[in-house]
């Protein structure tokens, strides 16, 4: 298993959970999933009401697209880069996810 398919795997768990959220429906306010293809009260389009905005070309996405049809901005590579901060210590490279204000491996100040 190649490091594409890993990363393919994170991405289809994440697309996951973002259908299991519940959502509102933009034109009768019913309950709905991302999963659903319409709204059981209403009967309008989930998938074409919500959208995301490319950040680069601002064309409206699928909400699962992961790549922009319009510019091929990758919305997945910008989502990891944005979770994944971390902070390294200068002195011995230990990696924090939140910013402390000493090490908490060699103790030294950082602020
Ligand atoms: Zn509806
Ligand atoms: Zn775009
Ligand atoms: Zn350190």
């Amino acid at each position: 298993m190649g490091l594409l398919d890993a990363i393919g795997e994170a991405l289809s768990r994440k697309k996951t959970t973002l259908a299991d959220k519940d959502y509102k429906c933009p034109s009768c306010g019913a309950k709905v999933t991302l999963n659903m293809e319409r709204c059981p009260s209403c009967g309008v389009r989930i998938k074409s009401m919500f959208r995301k905005k490319c950040p680069k070309c601002s064309e409206l996405c699928e909400l699962d697209a992961k790549i922009c049809p319009q510019c091929n901005y990758n919305f997945e590579a910008e989502l990891a880069r944005a979770k994944k901060q971390v902070w390294r210590c200068p002195i011995c490279g230990y990696e924090m996810e939140t910013l402390y204000t000493r090490c908490p491996v060699c103790n030294t100040r950082f602020m």
